[in-house]
């Protein structure tokens, strides 16, 4: 056995122990990075499509063991098996759309200011890129990077969240099913430590992070001083925007979604309501009877809608923050515990919990809480509740429910978000769209869809001259 292991715990139930997973030291760090840098030579080299034949079959096995990997990832971290069966679904859609990708990993011509010159560009591999991860989408975000890196001709040492290294594993093992050559990808388990030598090899050659923006930030801090590439997926404080010209149930039926589903443990969930005054009483009260309705429990069984938070501490932290709600001012409706009846007994389970009366000087308006925590503002109009959104450090996800086509295009143009949803809640990414978010959220990339080959290439560029005499650019021609 690993002299060093961590247990994987049901979040919906302490008794039931996963497994012991290994905490990776130094050692098999730089033993992984040393095994991707060796496989880089011969898979760097292969013609993309191949690469991407092994992405298709990949994205076969996923959509084989669909079911089985939904109940493994649902027992590790608690969703709803309707939302692991999502999570996979979105790795499928990522493996073929990587697979496709090979055959287009196009690069640019131009023409040259010169006589007898041609001009090309290409794009080329990196080498070893490190990807760390957060437990929410154990699955889907993986894919995400993963994919696509090696699409490009990259090799991968993953290092997934301690929170959900059993689903790592099965990645892995489909990885190597689908006929990945050894050493192309690699995983390697632990806490921060381990994220952080993998950072610190000098043979990484890029960081691809999921997380939240206080790691992300210092991840980033090393990346610079190592002068390494660093994508960064951070934290958000999503705003969903309700005027009274929406269809209201439709906007209802949205922020449940967005603030409850995955039990609020989205980037892009729906942590702030910000509802226009004349519909503020009616919707809220229609809000609270929804909620009641939502059941809480085990997310194996297919009755649940709304599953464990994370872990202990991840529970504390919510308590901690529904504490200085309280303190500060805000209105607790609904919620505002945790769950300990029946079902949630021996899990980490809290009550789907609305705050209204919400202000931005509040810490709840502001800060991330990753938890079933909906705080509720009032705006007084259209130009209000875009402010109220965009008073924020962060800049993910937006929403807007509105029945008039100027309103939409006005808040498409003025929210501060990567991301805006009209008539649809915060959350809901599709794999082939650009995903990503700027302020505290991100530093300037985009995953998904063809934004994600941005990250994982570099450029060549190429002139050829076939003048036979020495052209000097810039000098000879002007
Ligand atoms: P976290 O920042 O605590 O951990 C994320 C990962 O970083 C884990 O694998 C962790 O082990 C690793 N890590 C921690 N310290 C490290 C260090 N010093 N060096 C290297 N690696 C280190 O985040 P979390 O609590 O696991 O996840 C929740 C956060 O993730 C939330 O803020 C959420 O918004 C964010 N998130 C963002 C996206 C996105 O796409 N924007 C998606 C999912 C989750």
């Amino acid at each position: 056995m690993h002299a060093h292991t961590f247990q994987n715990v049901n979040p919906a139930d302490s008794d039931d122990i996963i497994g012991l997973f290994p905490i990776s030291n130094d050692d098999e760090v730089h033993a992984a990075v040393l095994a991707a840098s060796t496989a880089f030579i011969s898979w760097s080299k292969m013609p993309a499509p191949k690469r991407g034949d092994i992405l298709r079959k990949a994205g076969d096995i996923f959509t084989r063991r669909k079911e089985e990997l939904s109940a493994i990832m649902t027992r590790e971290m608690g969703k709803p098996l309707f939302e692991t069966l999502g999570d996979i679904q979105e790795a499928i859609d990522t493996a073929y759309y990587a697979a496709t990708e090979t055959r287009r990993l196009f690069g640019y011509t131009a023409p040259s200011e010169m006589d007898n010159k041609m001009n090309l560009s290409f794009r080329t591999p990196i080498g070893v890129c490190g990807i760390i991860t957060a437990w929410n989408f154990p699955i889907a975000v993986p894919s995400w990077k993963i994919l696509p890196a090696l699409a490009c001709g990259n090799t991968v040492v993953f290092k997934p969240s301690e929170d959900s290294p059993h689903s790592a594993h099965i990645f892995a093992e489909i990885l190597e099913e689908a006929g990945l050559p050894a050493g192309v990808f690699n995983v390697v388990y632990g806490a921060g430590s381990t994220g952080s030598a993998l950072v610190e090899h000098p043979s990484v050659k890029l960081i691809g992070f999921t997380g939240s923006t206080f790691t992300g930030k210092k991840i980033a801090e090393r990346c610079g001083a190592l002068n390494k590439k660093c994508s960064l997926e951070m934290g958000g404080k999503n705003a969903q925007i309700v005027m009274p010209d929406a269809n209201i149930d439709l906007a209802l039926d949205g922020v449940l979604w967005g603030a409850f589903g995955t039990t609020g443990q989205r980037c892009t969930a729906t942590s702030r309501l910000i509802l226009h005054k004349d519909i503020y009483d009616s919707f809220i009260n229609a809000l609270i009877t929804k909620t009641t309705q939502i059941k809480l429990g085990n997310g194996s069984h297919p009755q649940t809608q709304m599953g464990p938070v994370i872990n202990a501490k991840q529970l504390e932290k919510i308590q901690h923050y529904v504490a200085i709600a309280r303190s500060e001012g805000a209105t607790c409706v609904i919620g505002g515990d945790v769950e300990i009846s029946g079902d949630c007994a021996k899990g980490n389970f809290y009550k789907p919990t609305i705050f209204i009366d919400v202000t931005p000087d509040m810490t709840i308006f502001k800060e991330e809480i990753f938890g079933p925590v909906l705080a509720v503002t009032k705006a007084n109009s259209l130009d209000h509740a875009i402010k109220l959104a965009n008073n924020c450090d962060y800049g993910l996800s937006s929403s807007l429910f509105t029945g008039n086509v100027d309103a939409a295009f006005r808040a498409i143009r003025d929210i501060e978000a990567g991301i805006t949803y009209i008539n649809a809640p915060t959350i809901g990414a599709e794999a082939h769209m650009p995903f990503g978010g700027i302020k505290g959220t991100g530093n300037g990339h985009r995953e998904g869809g063809w934004t994600a080959f941005e990250i994982f290439t570099e450029w060549k560029t190429v002139y050829v001259d076939y003048s036979g005499s020495l052209q000097r650019a810039q000098i000879d021609n002007y």
